[in-house]
């Protein structure tokens, strides 16, 4: 497995593209369309995770799943963050509407996309569509976990118990690297590190 990385139009947010064999992966689509064409020039792409609905990590993908012929995988609760103009945080005020290409992700479980399987944990607390996914043993976290750091628990749909509760779940998962939306990239220890340093700053 190959992982390339893409900075975003937005907040240099992180966009991911895992190779393998001849597939690949998308995790968010804050990148330019244009951009990710070149990016995955030789590969099939098999779909394209969400990782949360804020438009700095959504923002493009309903083009990539034009383009490509494929589907956005996401929590089910994606849609109450991309169809309200407040809550997607775009500075421009707009919205995702068409879920056509969607397909929702329901509680903790693996789901098989081509010959990925993906593991997929629902952790909000930075927003209530939070969804972490974890594929041969890589992290993405999206705006859960970054490396010394976790996500804003201020803003609407945010919930700083629940982020806590989310904190929880992952360090009780097997992972040897965690690829975050924004920043770089972090090991197991560091997160072993910063998870325990956010759960005491969260139950105060
Ligand atoms: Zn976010």
């Amino acid at each position: 497995m190959e992982i390339s990385t893409l900075i975003g139009q937005f907040l240099d947010a992180n966009v991911y593209i895992v190779k393998k064999g001849k597939n690949c992966l998308i995790i968010d689509s804050g990148a330019f369309l244009y951009d990710m064409i070149k990016a995955v020039k030789g590969y099939k792409v098999d779909g394209i995770l969400l990782t949360h609905g804020h438009f700095d990590h959504s923002c493009h993908c309903i083009d990539y799943a034009r383009f490509f012929g494929c589907k956005i995988y996401a929590s089910e609760k994606i849609k109450d963050t991309l169809t309200d103009p407040v809550a997607i945080y775009s500075e421009h005020g707009d919205t995702i509407e068409d879920f056509s290409r969607f397909e929702f992700i329901e509680e903790d479980k693996t789901i098989k996309i081509g010959d990925f399987e993906v593991e997929c944990y629902y952790c909000p607390g930075h927003s209530k569509c939070c969804e972490c996914y974890i594929i041969d043993g890589v992290m993405f976290s999206g705006d859960v976990l970054f490396n010394k750091g976790i996500g804003r628990t201020d803003l609407k749909n945010s919930d700083k118990k629940e982020m806590l509760e989310s904190l929880k779940k992952l360090e009780k998962l097997n992972f040897a690297e965690v690829y975050s939306g924004h920043g770089e990239k972090s090991t197991y220890d560091d997160q072993m590190k910063n998870i325990a340093v956010f759960k005491r700053f969260l139950a105060r």
